[in-house]
């Protein structure tokens, strides 16, 4: 088979590491490995079994698909799944023994036999039973007899430690908490995601979600090392040289001040590659940082190079940092969005995907 134009490469082993991290701090806590978007673009499948291995004792997808993807598999560790469609079949949670998240007395209904995670919302304004409603759901649930594993919710502000916000939505958590007690159930308690496991010990309750730290990005500047798993990788297929005064890619945005070789590298924003980069990042090339020059394209790059550059010459776009490439980490602060938002992009493209 030909050589792939590019493809993102994981690194299991840093998968496993970083879980495995997550695991001892949250300890006794059980660990949530959270693997929707097919693992954050890092695979789902492999992700999940990776976390696992290192320790993690649950996998949490929004979709019911996603969920029964890793039953497919062979997965057969708890699963939860807490974003369907209105009208959604859950048979199939129940049938597949999948955990299914729960902020409605319709949702109630609709779930039945499954197992099930009551979710409150405390602030972060999404899905979630409002306050108001918590107490209805919580006796509806009781009298249901249906089986409630746990109540939880979701935090809005936890990767800006200190913000009012995570402590009035912890009070609320309590409060609720407390609601569910009265109305008979005795569920265990998450709220966790990945920056609150790192920075709140109080918050990590009976389990953690922790979804972005265990592909190693820390949400929390400055915190736990973790190491990056996914490297987006090309190779050069073409060089060329211009003369001083040419410009170069659509929109002629650069122009060459001296003669210049470029190296034509097969991505694009077809790829993954964002077009807001354009004039904005290097890539390493030989062990070296080298600047993309003019627009990034649909599907190519035009890399500046030295005599030295060939056809088939690797290219890392982003990867964990360790050789002086860029970060995807770096990507997403140079225009001005999160690192989630890079390496889940990877998902759609028509990269490949490669384990090590
Ligand atoms: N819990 C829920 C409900 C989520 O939707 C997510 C991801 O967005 C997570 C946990 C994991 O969050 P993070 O990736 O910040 O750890």
């Amino acid at each position: 088979m030909a050589e792939p134009r590019a493809e993102v490469v994981i690194d299991l082993d840093a998968v496993r590491a970083n879980v495995a991290r997550l695991v001892e701090l949250a300890g006794p806590a059980e660990t949530m490995v959270v693997v929707k978007a097919d693992g954050y673009g890092h695979g789902a499948v492999e992700v999940g079994r990776a976390a696992l291995e290192a320790g993690a004792s649950w996998l949490g997808t929004a979709a019911l698909a996603e969920a029964l993807q890793l039953r497919a598999a062979g997965i057969d560790a708890p699963v939860l799944c807490w974003l369907d469609a209105v009208g959604t079949d859950m048979r199939a949670a129940a049938d597949a023994g999948i955990d299914v998240s729960v902020s409605t007395v319709e949702q109630l209904k609709a779930a039945s036999g499954a197992r099930l995670h009551l979710k409150v919302d405390t602030g972060l304004g999404r899905s979630g039973c409002p306050a108001a409603l918590w107490p209805e759901l919580v006796r509806a649930a009781a009298e249901s007899g249906e089986r409630v594993h746990a109540i939880w919710s979701h935090l809005a502000c936890a990767d800006v430690p200190g913000h009012p916000s995570i402590d009035a939505q912890a009070e609320r958590f309590a409060r609720a908490y407390g609601e569910a007690l009265v109305a008979g159930l005795e569920p265990r308690r998450h709220i966790a995601n990945s920056a609150a496991t790192l920075t709140r010990p109080d918050l990590r309750f009976d389990m953690v979600r922790t979804g972005i730290a265990g592909y190693g990005l820390n949400p929390v500047p400055g915190g736990e090392s973790l190491t990056p798993a996914m490297t987006f990788r090309s190779s050069v297929v073409s060089v060329k040289e211009i003369a001083a005064g040419e410009s170069v890619s659509y929109g002629h945005t650069w122009t060459a001040e001296r003669d210049t070789r470029l190296a034509l590298v097969p991505v694009g924003y077809a790829d993954g590659v964002p077009r807001l980069l354009s004039g904005r990042f290097s890539v390493l090339l030989n062990g070296e940082r080298r600047p993309v020059r003019g627009r990034v394209c649909m599907d190519q790059i035009a890399v500046e190079c030295d005599a030295a550059t060939r056809p088939g010459d690797e290219v890392v776009l982003f990867g964990p940092g360790t050789r002086g490439e860029p970060t995807a980490t770096e990507w997403a602060e140079t225009i001005g969005t999160i690192d989630y938002e890079i390496v889940t992009g990877m998902y759609r493209s028509r990269v490949s995907r490669a384990y090590r």
